[in-house]
């Protein structure tokens, strides 16, 4: 999916959350910080948003792992909590983790719906997708725009 994808389903996911009470509700913070999540996967692709401007970090992630591969994962999600969580944050950096998983995880369920799909359950190699619609395409474009709608009404409600 295209940067600006990521950006609106990781905000719409955190928003979402808050709204059903899955997670606890937040201002603009949260979402901006859900939405930065949703770019992080893409941290092995130098040609990404983030990777063109993270290019020290994106390069020898991109030829240590690949695009699309463990950073595409559960494990990568889960590791990257227990990282932050051991670092033991203070209590306002500690709610931000919260959000960026979020965000992390609204990522690859939205490259999930691609034909490449993504490696779920890394190291396993299966990858899970739907090839429900191309990156960039004219479905992207609904299903972002559908989610994003769903999350207004939801919020208004
Ligand atoms: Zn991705």
């Amino acid at each position: 999916m295209m940067v600006v994808s990521h950006v609106v389903l990781g905000a719409s996911a955190w928003v979402a959350a808050g709204s059903l009470g899955l997670m606890p509700k937040s201002g603009a913070e949260g979402a901006v910080i859900a939405a930065l999540g949703a770019l992080l996967p893409d941290l092995d692709h130098p040609s990404s948003w983030l990777g063109r401007r993270l290019w020290v970090i994106a390069k020898p992630l991109s030829l240590l792992v690949g695009h699309r591969g463990i950073t595409h994962s559960l494990l990568a999600m889960a590791a990257g909590v227990a990282l932050l969580t051991a670092l033991r944050p203070a209590p306002g950096l500690a709610r931000l983790i919260e959000p960026l998983a979020l965000g992390y995880l609204s990522h690859i369920a939205a490259d999930a719906l691609t034909p490449a799909g993504v490696p779920l359950l890394w190291p396993w190699r299966q990858r899970f997708g739907l090839g429900l619609c191309a990156t960039g395409g004219a479905v992207e474009m609904l299903v972002v725009a559908a989610c994003a709608a769903a999350t207004f009404w939801l919020k208004m409600n």
